[in-house]
């Protein structure tokens, strides 16, 4: 009797607690949207006051800082809008299909910060190519004489991933770049392209596989001063690359990151 009178009341004393739980719930639940209403208004109010000539208020200075990274220009950040301001700030408009009055309203300030955001990250990212990490195949097609030289990624060049045959068409796909950087990072040492991308007739005079990957861009045969073939192909299936094995170089690609696979030459 007395046991089944201690059960009871254990048990309403757990209906309580979670009484109380529910409760400490909704006021945590009441406290978050309040918390984030007030925060959304904050921003609201806080929104960049509009620009014209002979304004001078702090968000001038910030009108001037934003307009000198993304044009390039050399304004003075003295937080007073002159001439030399609204002629700037009519350049940016035109720039960027917004009506030129020289006047930075909601939609120029709203063009403006974006421009500058992304001109910053671009910066960030010490304007190589690739800015976003890419974990299926990404194929862009790219010029040998314009772009060769470009950087994709910290050590590897557009040039590097053009066919063997002089053609000026690259398809490269930034998802096996980024890997081959990985590789480089990794063994601390240059990675050698021996051969990426290959056009359908230089595929068939090196007697590629007729659905070789490197068609598409998707491959690359690599070597590594001073690291054994074993090495490379080891890592570079643990980042996710197919590889082929042969007596010289290894054969990477991107055919299936998720579950990379390995073959025996020929491919
Ligand atoms: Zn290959």
């Amino acid at each position: 009797m007395n046991n089944v009178l201690k059960k009871e009341s254990s048990t309403q004393n757990y209906h309580k607690l979670m009484k109380n739980g529910r409760e400490i719930m909704k006021k945590l639940i009441s406290i978050i949207l309040i918390a984030a209403l007030i925060l959304s208004m904050g921003i609201i109010v806080s929104a960049e006051a509009t620009v014209k000539n002979g304004t001078t208020n702090a968000d001038v200075a910030k009108l001037q800082k934003e307009l000198n990274t993304v044009l390039g220009c050399n304004l003075a950040v003295d937080s007073i809008a002159g001439p030399k301001t609204i002629e700037q700030i009519k350049i940016f408009q035109k720039m960027y299909g917004l009506v030129v009055d020289g006047i930075a309203g909601a939609q120029t300030w709203a063009a403006l910060n974006k421009a500058y955001a992304d001109k910053i990250a671009s910066t960030a990212n010490n304007g190589y190519l690739i800015t976003t990490t890419y974990n299926s195949p990404h194929i862009v097609t790219l010029s040998k004489s314009k772009d060769g030289n470009k950087y994709l990624t910290k050590n590897f060049q557009v040039k590097e991933f053009a066919c063997n045959d002089g053609s000026d068409a690259v398809k490269i796909d930034y998802a096996l770049v980024q890997r081959l950087q990985q590789i480089r990072d990794h063994f601390g040492k240059a990675v050698v392209i021996n051969s990426a991308y290959r056009t359908a007739a230089y595929n068939q005079k090196v007697n590629g596989a007729s659905k070789s990957l490197h068609l598409t861009g998707q491959a690359a045969d690599i070597t590594i001063s001073g690291v054994s073939l074993a090495s490379i192909r080891s890592y570079a299936y643990s980042i996710g690359l197919t590889y082929g094995i042969y007596d010289t170089f290894v054969h990477v690609d991107t055919r299936n990151i998720a579950s990379p696979s390995s073959f025996n030459g020929d491919y």
